[in-house]
């Protein structure tokens, strides 16, 4: 098998975002292999941990890719305050002897988005809703690398690591098998307090989990890299069940067109075609246009967003939020089946690296201030006696179950096979029986009978 087999066979997917299936990416020829192990968002610990205790593995697949890409620069892109972290990975690189250099950037966010940090370590910007590859260049997260390791040794991804931060009594790291309850890991790390929500992910991109029966039915996928403990009335979540009509309420009649959210746009900073601004001044005229094309020029734009954030969480002084308002008209775009041109060679605009949010002020401003700093410095094993495993943790279709209820399955086995074009294999994390399976995933129970 070559490498994209091994890695299909092994269910390997973007382990740090919305889990692209990697055997797909790694198909490719590419002149730049770039890992990211930026860490993107605030408050998240697991590329960190991950650099630290694993560098020869990840050094040995970033090889491994670096080969079978004909990659001509390796690099691992990661804060340049990352001491320990670097010097792990420079040993593992000296004692390997491999090709492999570290691209030290700043404290801002979104470091770790892939488009940002191709500009930055390429100074190539990616076409508007392109990929890394239309430059040349190909990102994995470190925590993809680490799996990319395990498939080369013929092991299939069944475990995940995920630091749970916030109100807790310490910023812990996890090693859990997919498919354990979210809540499981949060009890592991000891919330300090009884009536809380969930953040899957990070502060500003992260999906807010709120009440007891979203929190009970919510479990760890091979996409989920941290978990945020934070009191139920904090400001991120009032802010996330804002209803879209009191959005586009306020932001007709309190836009000041100021412009930041146009300027921090780190879309808008790589030369893509995004002015949220304009979106917002016209949006009180939005219902009123039927003309496709006019409604093309008008609200276009809105195609580019990636929905990072900085517009809504930072950049406006009167706490609007373009990025909902962005996240409306794409829908109505796909709804109107209007199709906005793309510009393939962007140029970064002059003024990029002075215009990055710096990661201490969001933090601040998100109200994270007390959780920010806080490092998780020991990881604990969770061994539960049922997971629920879903068919869809990558993008693509889902995959299609192999088992049936009553069958017993081993740690490791395949219980989803992946679907015909664009999936990802799903394994048994835990052995037992197979005990429900349901539209969106299988329960197995390991627990002795
Ligand atoms: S969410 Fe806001 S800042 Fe981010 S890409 Fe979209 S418009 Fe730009
Ligand atoms: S930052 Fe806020 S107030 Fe300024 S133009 Fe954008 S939406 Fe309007």
């Amino acid at each position: 098998m070559n490498l994209p087999e091994m890695v299909k066979a092994a269910g390997v997917v973007g382990a740090g975002g919305a889990g692209f299936p990697t055997h797909v990416k790694l198909d490719a020829k590419a002149e730049w292999l770039i890992i990211n192990a930026a860490e993107c968002e605030p408050l998240i610990e697991t590329d960190k941990y991950l650099c630290r205790t694993y560098p020869k593995e990840i050094i040995k697949a970033a090889q491994a890719a670096a080969a079978h890409l004909g990659a001509v620069h390796t690099v691992i892109a990661l804060k340049g305050k990352y001491e320990a972290e670097i010097k792990a990975l420079e040993a593992a690189v000296e004692q390997l002897g491999a090709a492999v250099g570290m691209f030290r950037m700043g404290t801002f966010y979104p470091a770790g988005d892939e488009q940002t940090m191709v500009q930055q370590v390429t100074g190539r910007s990616a076409p508007e809703r392109g990929l890394p590859l239309d430059v040349g260049c190909v990102v994995d997260n470190v925590g993809t690398m680490l799996n990319i390791a395990g498939a080369l040794d013929g092991n299939p991804v069944v475990d995940k690591f995920l630091s749970v931060v916030g109100e807790v009594e310490e910023p812990v790291m996890l090693h859990v098998p997919v498919g354990t309850a979210i809540l499981d890991c949060v009890k592991a790390a000891n919330p300090r307090l009884s009536d809380y929500a969930l953040i899957l992910g990070g502060p500003m991109m992260g999906k807010p989990v709120i009440g007891q029966e979203a929190m009970d039915a919510a479990v760890v996928t091979k996409t989920t890299g941290n978990i945020i403990v934070l009191p139920r009335g904090h400001y991120l979540f009032r802010r996330a069940e804002l209803p879209l009509a009191s959005i586009r309420h306020q932001a007709k009649s309190a836009c000041i067109q100021c412009r930041m959210c146009t300027d921090l746009c780190p879309r808008y900073l790589i030369g893509h075609q995004i002015r949220p601004n304009l979106v917002m001044r016209n949006l009180w005229r939005e219902p009123g246009i039927t003309d496709i094309e006019e409604y093309a020029n008008t609200f276009g734009d809105a195609a580019n967003c990636c929905d990072c954030g900085v517009c809504e969480m930072f950049a406006c002084p009167m706490s609007l939020s373009p990025r909902r308002v962005n996240q409306y008209i794409k829908q109505q775009l796909r709804e109107r089946g209007i199709q906005i041109l793309k510009n393939a060679a962007p140029k970064a605009r002059p003024s990029i690296d002075q215009r990055y949010t710096p990661t201490d002020r969001l933090v601040a401003r998100l109200g994270l201030s007390d959780y920010y700093g806080l490092h998780a410095h020991t990881c604990k094993e969770l061994h539960p006696d049922t997971v629920f495993v879903p068919f869809s943790q990558h993008i693509g279709k889902p995959a299609q179950v192999v088992k049936a209820v009553g069958e017993r399955v081993e740690r490791g086995e395949l219980l989803a096979q992946a679907a015909a074009g664009l999936s990802a294999n799903i394994h048994a994390p835990i052995s037992g029986v197979v005990v429900e399976i349901t539209g969106k995933g299988a329960r197995i129970s390991g627990r002795e009978e």
